[in-house]
């Protein structure tokens, strides 16, 4: 017996442990013995560390905080975390790199991951977005091939590049999120210093039952900082965990980082004749034609204590709505809506909303969803487990209904309607947002990676990059010695016969 006051080193179900040095044998230099159970369940417990890394955004770092609002947007939305300035609710933040593995370097080119969850009094609202304001294609089914394009060749398990650049210059829906991509935004200095976007549009709605299309932006106050690819390059070998560090440093020492929140919102009517399909994930909502308007202030002010409990097993779902906030019909947005609940079930199981990080701490779960592999609360007692019942059960709140979308035409697989507009928003932004610097950079990033590929790829991107801007297509051309002439012709093609021209 050890003394009451000192902590005593237990096994998984609180028996003490004698000796953690010297494991149970047959003699001085016999075998180890299956009577050693405590031997038996740490490496038994130890096998099992490991958790299914995340396929996409598997290395991230995340960080406690609030949401505060600052203005009244009671017209918009009846969101109860929306409902007053001043109204703050506490959030968790996982920031990632998409393509790599856990143990990937934080500086690598690659959209970030921008995941908040809201743990609201109406229960959790996540909002599941990148440091892009765009996406890469604009149907799910298109989904896994192309993330296919961003990880390891089947044979060599190598990155590679005639993968990447394949099925973007075969996919020129991506060109927008490209060039976003290839311009410094793509290697941002830390997580502090980078925008986050909700990308999709979604809908608020009032309590008259009007709703709204919007928007999300998360303007970084410690304004906007990239990385150079050469600083990108050293950085990777000097910390390959730099934006890890940064944000767990930066919080630790009180230097707390903060985004504004600005939203872009749109009327039903205008959605109807605006000029850009404001249901595609590849298009923005020019700043001209919808203004942002401030909203609230994001704060990180808490690290994690533990890694694994609260960052590896958080789990943010786009399809974690609260009253006042609804999806659209974004197809891409619609995929998600089933994938990511779904890729959490594989992950951490069916009652991963029980996790703490994940739970839903200012409304309780109830509801008739029972059992399952670590069910690790009262699992409803001894309550009804079925609906309807006459014995005092939650009941489904009427009140609460979201306005109903109108819906008109064929069910049927839509080609999409407008394919000029995917070279609209690329042209513009290298036009009218980029500096000069900004646009030899984007040259130089371009040319430094699909110069690894075959030339007719690089041929068949190059005249994307053309038919956005003829001034980027010559630049990129130019710098990777292809024939101007031929990137031209291969620009004036439809999209079917550059594909068959440039066909190996
Ligand atoms: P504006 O001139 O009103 O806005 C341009 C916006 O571009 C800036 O506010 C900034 O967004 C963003 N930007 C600046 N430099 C870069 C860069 N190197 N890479 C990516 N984004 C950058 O123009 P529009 O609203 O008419 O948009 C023009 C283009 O700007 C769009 O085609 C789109 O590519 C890009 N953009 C537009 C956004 C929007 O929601 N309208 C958001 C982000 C980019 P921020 O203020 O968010 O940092």
């Amino acid at each position: 017996m050890m003394s009451k006051n000192k902590k005593h080193l237990t096994k998984a179900f609180g028996a003490t442990v004698s000796d953690d040095q010297n494991s149970m044998t047959a003699g001085v230099r016999g075998p180890v013995l299956i009577q050693d159970v405590h031997l038996l369940e740490k490496l038994g417990h130890f096998d099992r560390e490991r958790i299914p890394e995340r396929v996409v955004h598997a290395k991230g770092a995340g960080a406690h905080g609030y949401f505060e609002v600052t203005a009244d947007v009671t017209k918009y939305t009846m969101a109860d975390f929306l409902s007053k300035p001043g109204k703050k609710t506490d959030v968790f933040v996982r920031f990632s790199t998409v393509g790599g593995e856990k143990g990937s370097a934080d500086a690598e080119r690659d959209p970030r991951g921008f995941a908040i969850k809201f743990y609201t009094e109406d229960g959790n609202y996540d909002l599941v977005g990148n440091n892009t304001p765009v996406f890469f294609i604009r149907d799910p089914l298109k989904f896994p091939d192309f993330i296919h394009t961003q990880k390891r060749h089947p044979a060599t398990n190598l990155k590679d590049p005639d993968m990447f650049w394949d099925f973007l210059s075969l996919t020129p829906e991506s060109l927008h999120q490209v060039i976003i991509l290839f311009s410094d935004r793509g290697t941002p200095a830390t997580f502090r210093n980078m925008n986050g976007y909700s990308s999709h549009t979604y809908k608020w709605y009032n309590k008259k039952g009007e709703y709204f299309w919007v928007q999300y932006h998360f303007k970084t106050d410690q304004k906007i900082k990239n990385f150079t690819r050469d600083e990108a390059d050293a950085m990777k070998s000097k910390d390959p965990d730099h934006a890890t560090r940064d944000l767990y440093e930066s919080i630790e020492k009180g230097d707390f980082p903060s985004w504004t929140l600005e939203m872009q919102v749109m009327t039903p009517e205008q959605a109807k004749n605006y000029r850009f399909d404001i249901l595609d994930i590849t298009k923005v909502w020019p700043h001209g034609d919808f203004p942002p308007i401030k909203v609230g202030k994001l704060v990180l002010n808490r690290n994690p204590q533990n890694y694994f409990a609260e960052v590896e097993q958080s789990a943010f779902s786009p399809s974690n709505f609260v009253p006042g906030i609804g999806p659209s019909p974004d197809k891409m947005l619609q995929g998600r809506l089933f994938s990511y609940h779904d890729t959490h079930i594989h992950r951490l199981g069916p009652n991963y909303h029980l996790i703490p990080v994940n739970a839903p701490r200012n409304a309780p779960e109830m509801n008739y969803q029972r059992d399952g592999f670590m069910r690790v609360d009262a699992n409803g007692a001894g309550g009804p487990n079925y609906w309807p019942n006459s014995f005092g059960g939650p009941a489904p709140d009427k009140n609460l209904k979201e306005p109903p979308l109108k819906i008109e035409g064929d069910a049927d697989r839509f080609t999409y309607q407008h394919p000029n507009d995917d070279f609209i928003q690329p042209g513009d932004l290298y036009r009218k947002a980029m500096t000069d610097y900004d646009r030899t950079n984007l040259v130089g990033n371009i040319a430094g990676h699909l110069g690894k590929t075959q030339k007719r790829i690089q041929l068949r991107q190059t005249a994307l990059f053309y038919k956005a801007d003829k001034d980027l297509g010559r630049r990129v051309a130019e710098e990777l010695k292809l024939d101007v002439k031929q990137v031209e012709k291969l620009a004036a093609m439809s999209q079917d016969e550059r594909a068959a021209a440039t066909e190996k």
